[in-house]
């Protein structure tokens, strides 16, 4: 439940000025506000699963549209019962959206599949195990590719010019004395996207860990204490510790972020779950509301 300083869940990340939100509990619309970002740069909205505190911030994001000037679709993609829950709200609300709303439901959420591309990324879905079908994600960067090393070109004796930028975007190119020069000849190693993945509301699953490798940022539900392990387990959430034993087992995570904590805890009270996260994982911290980071390509 939301608390006075502490709104429902919902992450924000922001491409080559798109937007893109994963989960949209109460309360998101007022954060966005305070931190300025236009919600008509959102290009996509992903939902974990239909459980109130991850939608009910839906309604308030779409009805924003009436307000504003909008022509590229706006995309909801989700479980099952997205749809439903997304027309019923227009209907019943009376909303008049502009531009066109694609809801895509994941069709078979038990699957580990592509839901969603764009240019040079790409978000994968795959199942989790709680009280309602409910899924995670991974928000992907294709590699890119190598630096490139103008001594090289200017050795294999390429001209400065078109054939540069020919070569730079992973082409061939053949030289005016007949020579084809390979991308590979004049350029590093490709190189590594970025990764973020979003888990929450979910049992422990040993195999999440494969889906969240080398996530730069692992954004995981921390809800409990270790003294609540059992009502976790039957609740179908994790432990914070347990977020940390999935960041530590999936190998090359750099961060994990914790969030969805029980409203149980006061703000206080919260560092136990992180304490208990970084024995497992060092690298492990509390987010807040509104709380941003940069995430850096790799070099
Ligand atoms: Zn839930
Ligand atoms: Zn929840």
């Amino acid at each position: 439940m939301p608390l006075p300083h502490r709104h429902l869940t919902s992450l924000l990340l922001r491409r080559d000025g798109n937007s893109f939100l994963f989960d949209c509990g109460e309360g998101t619309q007022v954060s966005l506000r305070r931190l300025n970002l236009k919600w008509k740069g959102i290009h996509a909205i992903f939902i974990s699963h239909t459980h109130a505190d991850h939608i009910t911030g839906l309604p308030g994001i779409l009805m924003l549209s009436s307000q504003v000037e909008r022509t590229e679709p706006l995309y909801l993609i989700g479980p099952p019962r997205l749809k439903e829950y997304v027309e019923a709200s227009r209907k019943t609300l009376e909303m008049h959206i502009n531009y066109p709303v694609i809801v895509q439901e994941i069709e078979d959420p038990s699957r580990v599949q592509v839901v969603f591309e764009g240019e040079g990324y790409r978000v994968r879905s795959f199942p989790l195990v709680h009280t309602r079908v409910c899924v995670g994600y991974t928000f992907e960067e294709i590699p890119r590719p190598g630096l490139f090393y103008p001594e090289l070109a200017e050795e294999a004796q390429v001209p400065r010019g078109p054939l540069w930028g020919l070569l730079q975007k992973g082409e061939s190119v053949q030289l005016s004395d007949g020579r084809v020069v390979q991308p590979s000849q004049v350029m590093g190693e490709p190189r590594k996207g970025r990764k973020v993945s979003y888990v929450t509301d979910t049992l422990p699953l040993e195999y999440i860990s494969t889906e969240v490798a080398n996530s730069d940022y692992l954004f995981c539900e921390g809800m409990f204490d270790d003294t609540q392990e059992q009502t976790a387990k039957e609740k179908r959430h994790m432990t914070a510790r347990q977020a940390g034993i999935l960041a530590r087992k999936a190998g090359g995570v750099k961060n994990l972020g914790l969030f969805h904590y029980s409203p149980r805890y006061t703000d206080r009270e919260l560092l136990v779950l992180q304490e208990e996260a970084q024995q497992e994982f060092p690298q492990a911290f509390l987010t807040k509301d509104r709380f941003s980071c940069p995430i850096p390509y790799e070099e």
